[in-house]
């Protein structure tokens, strides 16, 4: 959980309260050595956040975060900087994140040096480029961020994150800023690191489409919290909560017949609510055609949606037991 304060009004100084956006709700998520998981969801609902909380950039304001089962309790000493080390982001943006006035072979050999300081670093500066495709390494180390294409910048600066010899890579929508034409190359660049180096990748992005294509799994965030989980393909083929039925309604897909409009999306247009006073029970009541008295006032946990055990769940009274009970009497 991580709730950022902000600046009390006159009239909160009279009541004394508090506000907070709550960027971050109860989330929770498991990544693991391997797999590609997705976090899907609109901007400003939070996806940024987990990843910066994650990476540690931000401490949350409860909850524990975990690597191997070694919680991650202070800022500072040889423990934290370990943890640092195995769990790296990377941007969105390659072009603010590199340093427009250093070349290639200065971020890669800053990086090789903060986390390795015994390292070969020639021998290390090659394996990196080639481990991104960047060929012939030669052609590469010498040139300055403005000299090299999106794609190419992106690649850098995933180099610069396997410097450190990472576990896990937190990826904040790295292909969003970049041309269509060559985003494939670079998540298939992703997936093949993910294989190569038994990477956990978090796969941060707006573009349900594009997780249905690389990830193992998918978790679908609302409002500052998770609201489905589960498979990848049974989470993007067989969508069980309103909000992820909406998302993917509403993304643009080539094999959609144009003007076929879906029933749950003909009611909810509308807009993400305010994380300072978010609607209570579930947050995703204003805009659900489904919803029902006790999504105003109860928050929905974390329900089976097939109930086989595949681990495919859904934050929805929809699914709870007893209601389709009664809905089916
Ligand atoms: Fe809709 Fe209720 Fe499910 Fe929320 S809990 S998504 S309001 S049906
Ligand atoms: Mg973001």
């Amino acid at each position: 959980t991580k709730h950022f304060p902000v600046r009390r009004r006159p009239r909160d100084l009279l009541t004394r309260t508090r506000r907070a956006v709550r960027a971050v709700d109860d989330v929770g998520l498991v990544l693991r050595r391997g797999q590609v998981t997705a976090m899907v969801g609109e901007s400003g609902s939070g996806k940024s956040t987990v990843a910066r909380l994650l990476a540690q950039l931000v401490r949350q304001t409860s909850g524990r975060i975990s690597l191997h089962g070694d919680e991650v309790r202070t800022r500072g000493g040889r423990a934290f900087r370990a943890y640092c080390r195995r769990v790296q982001l990377v941007f969105q943006d390659p072009f603010a994140s590199l340093n427009p006035v250093h070349t290639v072979r200065y971020h890669l050999t800053r990086a090789l040096r903060i986390h390795h300081r015994d390292r070969d670093v020639t021998a290390a500066l090659h394996d990196l480029l080639t481990r991104v495709q960047l060929t012939p390494p030669e052609q590469f180390l010498a040139k300055y961020p403005h000299e090299l294409s999106g794609g190419q910048r992106q690649r850098v600066a995933i180099a610069r994150a396997l410097a450190a010899g990472p576990e896990a890579l937190l990826a904040d929508e790295p292909v969003s800023m970049l041309d269509v034409s060559i985003r494939l190359g670079v998540l298939n660049l992703l997936r093949d690191l993910r294989d190569r180096l038994d990477l956990a990748i978090l796969y941060i992005t707006h573009d349900i489409a594009s997780a249905r294509y690389f990830a193992d799994d998918v978790l679908v965030m609302y409002a500052g919290q998770v609201v489905e989980g589960g498979d990848g393909e049974a989470v993007t083929q067989r969508a069980a909560h309103p909000y992820t039925r909406l998302l993917i309604a509403s993304a643009p897909d080539p094999d959609r017949i144009a003007g076929e409009a879906d029933e749950d999306t003909a009611e909810s247009g509308g807009e993400p609510p305010s994380l300072i006073d978010p609607p209570a029970g579930c947050r995703f009541h204003p805009r659900c055609p489904h919803a029902m008295a006790r999504c105003r006032t109860e928050a929905p946990p974390r329900l089976s949606v097939d109930g086989n055990g595949s681990g495919h769940w859904a934050a929805c009274w929809l699914y709870d037991a007893p209601t389709v009970a009664e809905a089916a009497t």
